[in-house]
C-alpha cells in the first residue's frame, strides 16, 4: 500500500523561499521554478501583464506606413483608376 505523506509534499517558492503546500505556480517570466500563491499574484502576475505591456509597445513602434505608401496603396485600387 502506498502511504501519501502529506508532511513532506511542502515545496519552496523559488521567489521568497517561503514553504507552501499549495499547488504552485509557474514563477516563469521572472524566474524557473515554482513559486507560492502570493508571490504568483503580486510579483508574476503583474510581470506578465507587464510583458504583455512592451509586446504591445513593439507592435505600437512598429513603423507604419507613411501617408505616400498609404496613398500609392490606395492609387492601386481598381475603383480609383487613373484620370487621364
Ligand atoms: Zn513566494
Amino acid at each position: 500500500m502506498e502511504k501519501t505523506e502529506l508532511k513532506d509534499t511542502y515545496k519552496i517558492c523559488t521567489l521568497c523561499g517561503t514553504e507552501f503546500k499549495e499547488f504552485g505556480n509557474n514563477a516563469m517570466p521572472i524566474k524557473e521554478g515554482i513559486c507560492c500563491d502570493w508571490c504568483d499574484e503580486n510579483k508574476v502576475i503583474p510581470a506578465r501583464i507587464k510583458e504583455i505591456e512592451l509586446d504591445n509597445d513593439i507592435y505600437k513602434n512598429y513603423p507604419k506606413p507613411s501617408e505616400e505608401e498609404l496613398a500609392a496603396l490606395k492609387s492601386d485600387e481598381p475603383d480609383q483608376l487613373p484620370s487621364r
